[in-house]
This record gives C-alpha cells, sequence and structure tokens, in this order.
C-alpha cells in the first residue's frame, strides 16, 4: 500500500446547495466515507476560517452552503457536533451571523462551541512552542473537521489547511502571537506545532469560488471550481501551490510542515480529477522571494525588515478613519497612531510594526493594500 498523502479533488461548478452537498460526499467518499472521521455519539468540532465574518460574496469564509453540507454528512454518521472559530474582531456569534452560517447551524441544531475562554496546555513534543492557549470549545471535542478557504494571504502568501487552526487560539491571545512572533518564518512555526497538538482529523478546503490579490480579508474573487480534502495538511496546501504555480518553498507553514513531521508534500497521490482540470497560473499571489525571513535571513530582521518586507500601506481615499487597525495593532508600542488627528487617517511607524498584516487582514473598508518596498523588489529581481 501506498504511504504517500492523498488529496481528493473535486470539481464543482458554484454553490447550489444540491452541486455542494454530491460534491462533499463525494470527497469524503474518495477518502472512506465521512465515518472514517467520526462515530456515532463523538463530540466533533467543524471549524470554518470565520476571519471576521462577512457576505458569502466576498469569499472570505467557506461558503455556508459548504458547511450546510459538512454539517449533513457529519450528522449523517450520528456524531455530536459543535462549530466555531476564534475570528479576528469580535465575537464568534457576530461572525457566525454575518457568514451566514448560523441560521444553517440553527436549522440543523449545532451549536458554538466555547471559543471566548481558553486553557492553557503544555506540548512537550513541540518543535517551536511548548505551550498553547487553546479555546475550551476544541479542548472538549473528540476530534476537529478544518473548513478553509482557499485564498492569497499577506503574510504566508496562501492562507489554507494549516493556517486555518490558528483561530483555535481564543480572542486577543493571537495578536500576542503576533507580536511574540513577528516574521512569517517563527509565526509559521508556531503554526505547525499547533496543528501537531490539535490533529484535526480532516481538513476540507472550500476553492469553488477563492479569494487572490489583497487577501485574506480584501482580496478577489477568483472561481476555482474545486473541493480539496485530505488528512494531510501540508499536502492539501501544496496541492493548492501546484494548482496556482506559487513555488511552495516560499510558502512557510508547507516548509516547517515537512521539516517537523505535521506531513509531506513530496509525491502526493491525487485521486478524484486530475490537478490540471483545476490549472491556474495567473492566480494573483505574493511569488516575490525576498518577502520573508527565510528567503533572504539576515535581511528580513532588524533595521533592513523596514527596506526589505513588504508593508501596509494605507489608501487615503478608500480610509474611513474607522480606527480598526490602530486598535487591532499588536506591536508594543503601536505602529499606527493619530498622529496627524483623528480627521486623517492612521499612520504608520514602520519602525515599529512587525509585519503581522492583521491591519490589512481586519481593515472593513479594503483601504490597506501591502507593497513591496523598492529594495525588496530589487532584492527580488536578483534571487528570483
Ligand atoms: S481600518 Fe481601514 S478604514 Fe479603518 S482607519 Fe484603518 S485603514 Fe482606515
Ligand atoms: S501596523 Fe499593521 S502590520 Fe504593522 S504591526 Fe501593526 S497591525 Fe501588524
Amino acid at each position: 500500500m501506498s504511504n504517500r498523502s492523498k488529496v481528493a479533488l473535486v470539481y464543482c461548478k458554484d454553490y447550489e446547495l444540491d452541486q455542494v452537498r454530491q460534491a462533499v460526499k463525494e470527497g469524503l467518499t474518495l477518502l472512506g466515507g465521512a465515518q472514517q472521521f467520526a462515530k456515532a455519539a463523538e463530540k466533533i468540532l467543524i471549524k470554518p476560517n470565520l476571519l471576521v465574518g462577512d457576505s458569502p460574496e466576498k469569499c472570505i469564509s467557506p461558503h455556508p452552503m459548504v458547511f450546510q453540507a459538512v454539517l449533513e454528512e457529519f450528522q449523517a454518521c450520528g456524531a455530536e457536533l459543535s462549530f466555531g472559530d476564534s475570528p479576528g474582531f469580535g465575537s464568534t456569534l457576530a461572525a457566525a451571523k454575518q457568514s451566514q452560517m448560523l441560521p444553517i447551524a440553527e436549522a440543523l441544531n449545532v451549536p458554538i462551541a466555547d471559543f471566548q475562554n481558553g486553557e492553557t496546555v503544555s506540548f512537550h513534543e513541540g518543535r517551536f512552542i511548548k505551550q498553547f492557549n487553546i479555546a475550551k470549545g476544541v479542548l472538549e471535542a473528540d476530534g476537529l473537521i478544518s473548513l478553509a478557504k482557499m485564498k492569497a494571504h499577506a503574510l504566508t502568501r496562501m492562507t489554507g489547511a494549516i493556517k486555518n487552526q490558528f483561530g483555535c487560539i481564543p480572542g486577543m491571545l493571537k495578536a500576542e502571537f503576533h507580536s511574540k512572533l513577528p516574521s512569517a518564518n517563527i509565526f509559521s512555526k508556531m503554526l505547525v506545532d499547533l496543528n501537531l497538538y490539535i490533529k484535526p482529523r480532516l481538513y476540507i478546503m472550500d476553492g469553488i469560488m477563492a479569494m487572490e490579490g489583497n487577501g485574506p480579508r480584501n482580496g478577489d474573487p477568483r472561481p476555482m471550481h474545486v473541493l480539496l480534502f485530505s488528512t494531510d495538511p501540508v499536502a492539501l496546501d501544496a496541492a493548492v501551490c501546484q494548482m496556482i504555480h506559487l513555488n511552495e518553498a516560499l510558502v512557510d507553514p508547507i516548509v516547517y510542515g515537512n521539516e517537523f513531521g505535521l506531513g509531506s508534500s513530496k509525491e502526493i497521490e491525487f485521486i478524484g480529477e486530475p490537478i490540471s482540470r483545476f490549472d491556474t497560473p495567473d492566480f494573483v499571489v505574493n511569488r516575490s522571494h525576498g518577502s520573508t525571513s527565510t528567503d533572504l535571513g539576515i535581511l528580513t530582521s532588524g533595521l533592513m525588515r523596514n527596506y526589505v518586507t513588504p508593508r501596509p500601506v494605507i489608501m487615503e481615499d478608500k480610509c474611513t478613519k474607522c480606527g480598526r487597525c490602530v486598535q487591532v495593532c499588536p506591536a508594543d508600542p503601536k505602529a499606527l497612531s493619530w498622529k496627524d488627528g483623528k480627521d486623517h487617517p492612521p499612520v504608520y511607524d514602520y519602525s515599529e510594526c512587525i509585519r503581522c498584516y492583521c491591519c490589512q487582514e481586519l481593515c472593513p473598508h479594503e483601504a490597506i493594500s501591502v507593497q513591496v518596498p523598492l529594495l525588496g523588489r530589487l532584492l527580488h529581481r536578483q534571487t528570483a
């Protein structure tokens, strides 16, 4: 029998519920059926990426129809379901409502799990992090099914199966991780350890309508017509890289996922549709070298970071001066302030900015983009 990681790929034209139901069933069947991952009476947590909660058309979270089809499949196994995520801003309830998942969960009698309170757990086997604070809703479950969205991402280039578990850390503790782990490189090591601790039983990704460009919140919808299923998040995220022609060596969660033994992106066994069916070389994503510490080592630490790594920039014409970016900035002291008064957009102090991109991620008005400074662009030409 082959030891290669399996990734099941299923074509799905759009979010018409019956089509999605059929596609979800097919994906699960390719991996042996939902009952492989959830037994009767087991407590199973479905963990969609809620990020902030917004309308499904924005493609920020898995589509509510995919959420519904997944709930139905696991409910049919007799599992006791709950669902939840710790959004980047606001409550789980508000995010579930805005993303239109709440009425579906209510109709199916699936409660929201506790993502407000956490518990500290030791993880001696962790390669990088030995202790986490994990949401109680995750700890109380017998197993977790991770439901991710295919999106471009400023910090980790793409956000997928591995990154989705960051939402298992409750509330503002996520911001602390950003400030303690101020680079894509070490942040990704933490993400891999987190997945090794939580051990989701299955990873599902909604790529029927993906998000490209200024992700993970303010990008553009991009039809990819695919649902992905795997027990190996490294293989699943690497499959996305293959589809969009993104060098997986630039995606730190995949690099450390391989190194720490979370999974393997080598010799993936694709089942279902051939991956060539989803080939999208012009998917808009950060392909530049020179933007993470993995690429350029010392150049992206200390003072040089200012001149090399991509930085968030406010587009004044779009900014409503709501202040959320200032509020969520985890740097200490904050790297965004009302230096010019509240009649003007907030002002960056890039020397304090840890490049976590939380401001870009959580700006509700698409007013922050991420731009590579000139020196970073020149280095990219030399290293590309
Ligand atoms: S969150 Fe966006 S809109 Fe609000 S102040 Fe910051 S840049 Fe402006
Ligand atoms: S300014 Fe933005 S990218 Fe920089 S530390 Fe604050 S939230 Fe993170």
